[in-house]
């Protein structure tokens, strides 16, 4: 964007939201070209991305929806931000398209909380942490608790990324758990989707009434549909009773026979497991003194009835038997491991692991159907053994010598996740090469057989894309064109609102 032009837009800008949040510093514009540490395979190094052209902050719909308006008549992408902590780009401009970055992380209320209907109404700049907060003075909680990544992650980043994780194996994906959204369309308009929809319904909240599904089709869609300004999600009493519980096995085919056993059964808020085999050297070497060279499982279990919640642990103990399992205290566990699979310390475990890994390489993440992890596993193995000596000694960080995988299995129905950590130094550029080469393979490799892989969309969707039906791109480019004929609204995101071959 040429210079006057950013000044003319700057004063529009100033003129909605008012002069103090408005920014067009390098020091702060830069800070918005970055993703939490994964994100540093993609950008600032790569070519793909920058930084926006101006930064600016609303505090309410009414705002919302005249700046899309003005960047209608200026043409300037807008992309909606949270957290910024995606990691595929979605919350970050395009090198060549740039744009305005609409930090959302002001609007972040909670606006109406209804004990009657299980729901709470939030602004969607709200972080996980501030909504437990909140949420705890009321004596409920969210349910699923928010994504591994960190603090900061905000409820309408994770709307728009398809959060899964805390507490997912019981409570689902957070999508699943939305009712209404209050959404400010690509041409200015303001729209209330579910049970609010109707004008004479003030304060119930519920997604089926009015036809067919139109809170969904916002869900997801990573602000490429428009910019989430409220919307209202379930609440659940906070349970009395619970605990986290873990087990070792003799090997992973009994780990996952036992998971989902426990799934199945409903008694699993949270769980991490660990494959043995699939660990560096440096890990195995503090696992196996401690408990052998043994899988583990470790997992939160909850009830709201003491009676119940003593049998529900007494059950777990048959089942973890049944498949060789031999309980763990704890305790000792999640502090040698550094992680604390309980409450708001897991967000810290999260948040500092991101922050270990940082300066130095990236994660990926499939989502596989419990029974095909293994063969995720084995293909993502494949692949670095066969990059191993091409990386080894990259980074001495956390004794992660070469490269690792770990498993959460925490779906419901058995999803499970692997992470293929590529850690790669960013000093020598050979070295980054091989890494990216490597992580893309693995990508690939998680996309063939046949599940998503989490992280990888935003504006890394080339994976997916060329995996999807052309009907099924056609039909979401239609929807994008037809809500969206400027493409102002995070352009290049899910692969859409770019001319084709761009
Ligand atoms: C270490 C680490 C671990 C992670 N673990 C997990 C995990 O376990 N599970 C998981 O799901 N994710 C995980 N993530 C990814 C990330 O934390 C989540 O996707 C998180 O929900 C992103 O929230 P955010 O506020 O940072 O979103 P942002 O990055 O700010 O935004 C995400 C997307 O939502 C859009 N968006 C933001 N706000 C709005 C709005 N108001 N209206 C419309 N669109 C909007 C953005 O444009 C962008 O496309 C992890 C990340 C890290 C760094």
């Amino acid at each position: 964007m040429k210079e006057a032009e950013r000044k003319k837009l700057a004063r529009d800008l100033e003129g909605i939201v008012g002069e103090k949040f408005v920014r067009a510093d390098d020091v702060i514009r830069w800070t918005y070209a970055i993703e939490d540490f994964a994100g540093t395979f993609f950008h600032p190094l790569s070519d793909k991305y920058g930084p926006p052209d101006l930064v600016v902050k609303p505090h309410s719909a009414e705002e919302v929806s005249k700046i899309v308006k003005l960047a209608n008549r200026h043409k300037v992408p807008l992309i909606a931000r949270g957290g910024g902590g995606d990691m595929t780009g979605a919350a970050t401009p395009l090198k060549k398209t740039g744009g305005v970055i609409l930090d959302m992380t002001d609007m972040n209320r909670v606006l109406d909380f209804q004990e009657g209907l299980n729901a709470v109404r939030v602004q969607p700049g709200i972080r996980w942490g501030e909504l437990h907060h909140e949420l705890a003075k009321k004596g409920v909680t969210s349910g699923v608790r928010g994504p591994h990544g960190f603090l900061g992650a905000s409820l309408g980043g994770g709307i728009g990324g398809n959060c899964f994780s805390i507490n997912s194996p019981k409570y689902g994906w957070l999508n699943e758990n939305i009712l209404n959204l209050q959404v400010v369309l690509p041409n200015g308009d303001i729209i209330e989707t579910g049970s609010l929809a109707n004008t004479r319904v003030k304060d119930w909240y519920y997604r089926y009434c009015n036809g067919p599904d139109l809170v969904g089709i916002f869900l997801g869609s990573a602000g490429a549909f428009g910019v989430i300004t409220e919307f209202t999600m379930r609440t659940y009493p906070i349970p009395e009773f619970s605990d986290t519980l873990a087990y070792t096995f003799p090997d992973t085919d009994s780990e996952l026979k036992f998971v989902f056993k426990l799934e199945w059964h409903g008694y699993v808020t949270d769980l991490w497991g660990i494959a043995y085999y699939t660990l560096p050297d440096s890990i195995k070497k503090i696992i196996a003194p401690l408990v052998g060279e043994r899988d583990i499982a470790i997992f939160a279990t909850e009830a709201y009835d003491r009676d119940i919640f003593k049998a529900q642990k007494k059950a777990i103990d048959k089942m973890a038997k049944e498949f060789g399992g031999i309980a763990l205290p704890v305790a000792g566990l999640t502090r040698a491991l550094g992680i604390s699979i309980k409450n708001e310390t897991e967000w810290m475990g999260g948040g500092t692991f991101g922050k270990v890994m940082g300066p130095n390489g990236s994660d990926t993440c499939s989502i596989a159907h419990l029974p095909q992890w293994q063969k995720v596993v084995g293909k993502a193995l494949e692949i670095m053994q066969k990059n191993e000596d091409a990386l080894s000694g990259s980074v001495p960080l956390i004794g992660a010598e070469h490269f690792f995988l770990f498993a959460q299995i925490l779906g419901r129905g058995g999803i499970s996740n692997t992470f293929a950590m590529t850690p790669a130094n960013f000093m020598d550029p050979e070295k980054v090469k091989q890494a990216q080469d490597m992580y893309n393979e693995i990508v690939e490799s998680y996309m063939d057989t046949g599940y998503a892989a989490l992280y990888r969309i935003g504006k890394e969707s080339q994976f997916l894309m060329k995996r999807f039906k052309p009907e099924y791109i056609a039909f979401m480019k239609a929807i994008k064109k037809t809500l969206d004929p400027n493409n102002i609204m995070n352009p290049g995101v899910l692969g859409l609102g770019l001319e084709e071959g761009e």
